[in-house]
């Protein structure tokens, strides 16, 4: 049992959400990023699997570089930056037992695809280690007068902001009380001799422009990402009347019949045509014509309420209805609905030999996945049917034999 609903939330995730949003519905979310920058929660997840996906190597990178600064400390004779010889036990022991193990745990974790999980902490958590450990040393270097490049902390954090590709949020919080500690060992308040530097205006300068900057590329990135998730949905979608065009409907049949092969379910579709259309086009117009297919789509969204169910225009009036989870028995019912519920439209077609209103004819089919069809060999069931729904006198529904 609990295999199963594994296998079914597996099978949900990979229905991208952005499916289940109209184009217009994509649109309003663009404004909303600039204050918010977060997604509805479902999409936000898979923005991030793609943003974060794509940090790892930038990480290594800037994990290495303080790796190698000062991972290579003992070679360096007297020390980086000329340390003093009173400091030098004191300045080694931070840089190779805190600096260095640090970014080494941050650097395996960005390597490593089984520790990926653990890049964020551990590349945030190495940052705030880095950036402390160096203002340590830049304020017990001012007790003996000798000047570290304290602004390294700074522009660690602001490579961060612009390399690292963590939570925007997360990153300015953890950043700024980074910086707020720096600031605090710098100026002596945390018991360090007090020693004020004026460099702490140019340092807080340095890390607004990195905040600043990640907040900049962290919003293009969530803008990109959504417009391309907007072209995405037109490509699928059929403009005159909003629902699934071939495309989108392909994919979608293609998905809704993987998740029926493993929760073992059956899949009704039913393929429509409209009666008579030239005929009603000749008489009435291609524009109204056109407003037929548009109350027909309109019609369709509101009669396949599932969420599981889909339509698609599969033709110039052609239509398609997948049913999922659906018996035979269902099927036909559904069937007889749809004949009844479109005569209700009452969209006038005289030109119409059946029928005063517009009338469709239905071939349908009811698949039991495991039998192994293809997406084609099914819509081309459904076709034989309809096929034979119009030779018998259209305004009625057919069913192909299943197993045939
Ligand atoms: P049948 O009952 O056998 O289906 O007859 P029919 O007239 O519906 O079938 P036929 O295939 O002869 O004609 C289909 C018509 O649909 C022809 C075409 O002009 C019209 N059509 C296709 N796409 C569109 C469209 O996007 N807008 C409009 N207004 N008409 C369209
Ligand atoms: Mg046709
Ligand atoms: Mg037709």
């Amino acid at each position: 049992l609990v295999k199963t609903s594994r296998a079914q939330t597996a099978d949900m995730a990979e229905t991208p959400e952005e499916l289940k949003y109209s184009l217009t519905e994509l649109e309003a979310l663009l404004p909303q990023l600039y204050g918010r920058m977060r997604l509805p929660p479902a999409m936000e997840k898979t923005f991030r699997h793609d943003y974060f996906q794509s940090a790892h190597r930038g990480r290594f990178y800037l994990q290495m570089l303080p790796l190698v600064m000062f991972g290579l400390a003992p070679l360096y004779g007297r020390g980086l930056f000329g340390t003093p010889e009173i400091l030098l036990p004191l300045v080694r022991a931070l840089e190779l037992w805190v600096i260095v193990p640090a970014m080494v745990i941050a650097a395996l974790c960005a390597r490593i695809k089984t520790l990926q999980a653990y890049s964020d902490a551990t590349t945030l958590g190495a940052g705030m280690v880095l950036v402390t450990a160096l203002s340590t040393i830049s304020a017990v270097g001012e007790t003996v007068g000798w000047r570290f490049p304290a602004y390294l902390g700074p522009v660690y954090l602001t490579a961060m902001f612009v390399i690292a590709r963590l939570p925007f949020r997360r990153l300015l919080v953890c950043a700024a009380l980074t910086m707020l500690l720096t600031m605090a060992i710098q100026l002596g308040l945390l018991g360090f001799p007090s020693a004020v530097r004026f460099e702490i205006y140019g340092q807080t300068a340095v890390f607004a422009l990195g905040a600043f900057g990640g907040y900049l590329l962290e919003l293009n990135h969530r803008t990109a990402w959504l417009r391309l998730r907007m072209l995405e949905t037109t490509s699928r979608t059929d403009p005159l009347t909003g629902i699934f065009n071939r495309r989108g409907f392909d994919e979608a049949l293609d998905l809704a019949l993987r998740l029926a092969l493993r929760q073992r379910k059956s899949v009704s579709l039913l393929l429509f045509d409209i009666d008579y259309f030239k005929a009603l086009n000749d008489r009435y117009g291609h524009e109204y014509g056109d407003s037929c297919l548009q109350t027909i789509g309109h019609f369709l969204r509101q009669f396949a309420r599932r969420p599981l169910d889909l339509v698609a225009r599969y033709g110039g009036e052609e239509f398609i209805l997948v049913l999922y989870d659906c018996t035979h028995e269902n099927a036909q019912k559904k069937c007889a609905d749809l004949l009844r519920e479109i005569d209700l439209l009452k969209i006038e077609n005289f030109g119409s030999a059946v029928s005063r209103n517009l009338s469709i004819s239905i071939g349908a089919v009811v698949v039991d996945p495991q039998q192994g069809f293809t997406p084609a060999e099914i819509v081309r069931k459904a076709d034989k049917a309809l096929y034979a729904a119009k030779a018998n006198g259209r305004n009625r529904y057919e069913f192909a034999e299943a197993s045939a």
